[in-house]
């Protein structure tokens, strides 16, 4: 090659760098290792929701974009930011005339990206009711009204699905046990209140898990972000923000609404799942698959299996079948995203038998958990 050669090819070589720069950022991607994993169930698609967010249209303090940045990089399905009506403390700075407008801007951001954003807004009220989201709305303006009673009715009118926040949160109930009132009760007959959260933020409410069960509430699991979600959840060290996984028939907003209100959802929470066994079993039974069956060692009566975990979640297994176990105590952990090998005493070779677990980080009602069952074949 001539030298001369040499210098066009270092050129085009180095004009190309750039290029190449340009393309990525225009495809203007959020991507990112940290995407959350959860198997589709039979029949269901999974949804990644986080459904009570703020930003600085209320007394959060960052941008909606940043919201619609952050769900990306977590790889969720659906976000809905839910800025308080009545509690406005940006409001100098930030006037806030129009309270669909946190809704417009996350919505113009997330127009390039495959993320369903919801228009949502929360009532902010005293105990009773305390505070209530009303997602799915047409118009968060007209929420705005004097009486919470009023605002239920409206949110009621734009076929709202509206859910108890925090019915735990300390500075409403300073021994954080939820209780259910007269009003709650009275709005759950009227169809004004669908779910609650179990899980708010850091916190986890084994009596909130127990009001949705008595009233057939949604089981809901929020982050109700008021800072950068890497920070309040440690994302860099593996933390994670709370979810609720919605099953819908398919992946749009109006199948998600459908999901939430016949209560299919289960919530993970640091290392829980927390729903109704119904959807909780087969969400396990999807995430821990039986991989390989085969025989110790020749002339051993010991049978391995191995069980591969495809989701986010480390299971804590409690062994309840008839069998015990070779290598492991009755309690061991299927670690996120690997295998383990099961060394079964099977007392003699079968060709089918049956595995039995108590999923101890999986609770399906307060301090019970779900159960699970594999049929082995050699
Ligand atoms: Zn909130």
């Amino acid at each position: 090659m001539h030298i001369q050669s040499l210098k066009l090819f270092i050129l085009v070589f180095f004009i190309s760098i750039p290029t190449i720069g340009q393309e990525e950022s225009s495809k203007h991607s959020h991507k990112s290792s940290r995407i959350i994993n959860f198997p589709d169930i039979p029949g269901y698609k999974t949804l990644k929701t986080d459904l009570h967010i703020h930003s600085v249209f209320s007394d959060g303090y960052v941008w909606p974009t940043i919201r619609v940045q952050e769900a990306l990089r977590d790889g969720l399905d659906a976000i809905s930011l839910t800025e308080h009506l009545e509690y406005q403390p940006h409001k100098e700075d930030i006037p806030h005339p129009d309270r669909n407008r946190s809704f417009k801007l996350a919505l113009s951001e997330a127009k390039n990206h495959n993320l369903l954003v919801i228009n949502g807004a929360e009532v902010t009220r005293s105990m009773p009711p305390g505070h209530v989201n009303a997602i799915f709305i047409t118009d968060a303006n007209v929420l705005l009204k004097e009486k919470a009673v009023d605002a239920f009715q409206e949110a009621k009118k734009q076929d709202a699905f509206m859910f108890w926040n925090h019915p735990n949160w300390i500075s409403q109930k300073p021994d954080g046990i939820a209780v259910i009132t007269d009003m709650h009760k009275q709005l759950i007959k009227e169809g004004k209140l669908n779910g609650i959260e179990v899980v708010n933020e850091h916190t986890f409410s084994e009596e909130a898990l127990q009001i949705a069960l008595d009233h057939n509430l949604t089981i809901m699991g929020t982050s109700d972000i008021h800072g950068l979600i890497d920070w309040e959840f440690n994302v860099p060290n593996g933390g994670h923000r709370p979810i609720t996984l919605v099953f819908a028939k398919e992946r749009t907003i109006p199948a998600l609404q459908e999901g939430l209100l016949n209560r299919r959802t289960v919530v993970w929470f640091d290392n829980s799942l927390i729903g109704s066994s119904e959807f909780l079993v087969p969400l396990i039974k999807e995430s821990l698959q039986v991989k390989k069956v085969a025989i110790l060692r020749e002339g051993t009566f010991i049978q391995t299996v191995e069980i591969e975990n495809t989701s986010d979640v480390d299971f804590i297994l409690q062994n309840t079948s008839d069998y015990t176990l070779h290598r492991n105590t009755n309690v061991f952990t299927v670690k996120a995203h690997t295998s383990i090998t099961l060394e079964v005493k099977t007392l003699k070779i079968k060709t089918e038998f049956d595995l039995k677990f108590k999923v101890l980080n999986a609770i399906i009602a307060p301090k019970k958990y779900a159960e699970i069952q594999f049929k082995i074949k050699a």
